[in-house]
């Protein structure tokens, strides 16, 4: 084919095709020409020849189709006419080493059409040289790939970016942070890994919809963005985290400043319509630097995460380093969770119950059972401790579960000795309403004969904002049953009377906080003086929590509060000492 478009070169040489080797003289017959003629003007590929000097003397068709260039625009020109600006020197040297070498280069290259466009073609370079080894002359073809180009990068982008906001996703994110690792350990310069989680995002989220939350993750990106240098990353792994790289760090001032700045950005208001109103957020901050933190990606990434942890604990809105400490901290929640798998089969759970008093009667008329644990080395811990690992590991189901069976076998025992006189508090937190329990409370109460308002179940005012299906069939078993619901520490949440209404709640307890604040502070006896006529007003009773003088007494019996329940009464006490407080 190749004979062809040569076949009118100055000198008439018989050709050979290197790499092939192959003599092609001996098949110059006519036919041949008339077909490789046909070829090289059909086909699809642009086909443009080159002397040994490389100065162009033949193009076909299409070359002129993709390139918009006619023969007699570029013949006797150099290819260099075609150049895009897009590669460097060092490029065209290797091709053309390449060319020198082995006859032959083959790759993408940028070209510049005749309009000024810039287009991808893959090209194929050959040299053809006479049987004495001289240079002949060189065969470019080459095709457009700058569509199928498009359509890779918008792939890579898809894998490499997060869609909403632009930034980084955590494939890109692994693959710089990896990179980084090994520059900072050439250079000796320290690197900075931010741990961010966007504090109060849900409520928002779930409150105006997810409309307002990705224009605000967006929003959030772009402040986040504007804290950091070119060399810097931001990547979004999800949800409303993000991380940050910072590389090249000589002076640690530095990770501090850009923190703070993060913080401030975000903790400006959100404003997304001039007609409503602004959102307002903060940011958690964990730092994790390289190399005293950690010297891999999964233990940067694993301290980064226990200093955001201990930032949100520190009330949010701030950012904290890693300290080994937080890494002895998990180890020791690690091994307690641990610890507390074999708790229930090795019996160490004990239900201690405390008396609530009825103030009109000066009776005791209920009880809250409240769960210990022994653990053998560590002795009694208190809930306050256990439960929130139960809640993280899933255990307070099964745990959850045995109080309550641990519970009405007791009462079954005191209806005995005591008759229907006693009620007693279980405690449910919000974690023990994800799954629909195998046994209903109602069906274990049933199978016992025995009736709903021997339980009082206290629930957390947030439960009832939640309002999933689940806690709705969950209360309106608990109703159906007879069974009374409590508000547990109200005034600590978000307080909301609508909902205590709409949920037919039976009981307020109001939060220890306010009745230890009650002789000393004007603002908590107002408040807790306004609660009880309040809940009297909807038809709920109130019950004072951590009561533990007599003054404080005093002021509930002047509010007519209900109930009290405190160690000026009681503390909680195992069952069979609760059994002798109920016989005096
Ligand atoms: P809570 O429901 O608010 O329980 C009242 C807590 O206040 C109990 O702490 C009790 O010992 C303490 N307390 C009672 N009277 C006084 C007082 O006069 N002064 C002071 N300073 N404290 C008083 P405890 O037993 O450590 O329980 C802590 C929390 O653990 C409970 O708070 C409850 O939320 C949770 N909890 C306890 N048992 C269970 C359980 O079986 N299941 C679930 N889900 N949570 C439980
Ligand atoms: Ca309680
Ligand atoms: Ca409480």
């Amino acid at each position: 084919m190749m004979a062809t478009i040569i076949s009118d070169a100055p000198e008439k040489p018989s050709l050979h095709m290197m790499g092939t080797n192959r003599d092609i003289s001996h098949i110059q017959s006519d036919d041949f020409m008339l077909l490789a003629s046909a070829i090289y003007l059909s086909s699809s590929e642009a086909i443009m020849v080159t002397d040994k000097n490389n100065i162009i003397r033949h193009v076909n068709p299409a070359f002129t189709r993709l390139t918009g260039y006619e023969l007699v625009d570029v013949a006797g020109k150099s290819p260099g006419i075609f150049n895009s600006g897009r590669h460097d020197r060092v490029f065209y040297q290797k091709m053309w080493q390449a060319i020198k070498e082995n006859d032959h280069w083959q790759g993408e290259i940028w070209d510049r059409h005749k309009d000024g466009s810039i287009h991808a073609r893959w090209l194929n370079i050959s040299v053809i040289r006479h049987p004495d080894g001289h240079i002949y002359c060189h065969v470019a073809q080459f095709s457009d790939i700058t569509e199928k180009k498009q359509k890779d990068d918008l792939i890579l982008t898809q894998a490499s970016y997060d869609q909403l906001t632009g930034l980084a996703n955590r494939n890109l994110f692994k693959d710089r942070l990896a990179q980084e690792i090994k520059k900072s350990h050439r250079s000796g310069l320290l690197l900075s890994l931010f741990l961010l989680d966007l504090d109060h995002f849900k409520e928002i989220n779930d409150t105006f919809g997810h409309d307002v939350g990705d224009a605000l993750l967006k929003e959030a990106a772009s402040r986040i963005k504007s804290c950091v240098r070119e060399i810097d990353t931001v990547a979004r792994l999800g949800g409303d985290e993000f991380i940050v790289i910072l590389p090249e760090i000589s002076n640690k001032l530095r990770i501090e400043m850009v923190a703070e700045h993060i913080i401030h950005e975000l903790s400006r208001p959100f404003q997304f319509n001039q007609n409503q109103s602004a959102h307002h957020i903060s940011t958690s901050i964990g730092i994790a630097v390289y190399p005293e933190d950690g010297t891999d990606m999964e233990s940067l990434m694993k301290h980064a995460d226990q200093a955001m942890y201990a930032a949100k604990q520190q009330g949010r809105g701030r950012f904290c380093y890693f300290t080994p400490a937080m890494q002895q901290k998990a180890n020791e929640k690690m091994t307690l969770i641990h610890d507390l798998r074999y708790a229930l089969i090795r019996d160490e759970f004990h239900v201690y119950y405390q008396p609530i008093l009825e103030l009109a009667s000066q009776r005791i008329v209920k009880a809250e059972a409240l769960l210990r644990w022994e653990h053998p080395q560590r002795g009694m811990i208190g809930p306050d401790i256990f439960i929130p690992l139960a809640e993280e590991s899933g255990l307070i189901h099964e745990i959850g579960e045995w109080v309550f069976d641990q519970v009405i076998a007791h009462i079954l025992q005191w209806r005995k000795q005591f008759g229907d006189t006693i009620q007693v508090s279980v405690n449910k937190s919000p974690a023990q309403f994800k799954h629909r329990n195998e046994k209903l409370w109602s069906e274990k109460l049933n199978q016992l004969r025995l009736p709903g308002r021997c339980i009082n179940v206290e629930i957390t005012e947030g439960l009832l904002l939640k309002d999933t299906p689940n806690v709705k069939d969950c209360l309106l078993e608990f109703r159906n049953y007879g069974m009374e619901v409590s508000i547990d520490d109200f005034g600590t949440g978000f307080s909301s009377l609508s909902y205590l209404k709409a949920f037919d709640i039976d009981y307020l307890k109001i939060d220890r906080s306010f009745t230890s604040n009650l002789v000393n502070s004007a603002t908590d006896h107002a408040l807790v003086e306004a609660i009880i006529f309040m809940a009297h007003k909807l038809d709920i009773r109130t019950i004072a929590e951590g009561v533990e003088t007599q003054e404080q007494q005093d002021l509930l019996i002047e509010f007519g509060c209900d109930y009290v329940q405190g160690y000026f009464y009681s503390p909680p006490i195992p069952a069979k000492e609760f059994e002798k407080f109920m016989a005096k």
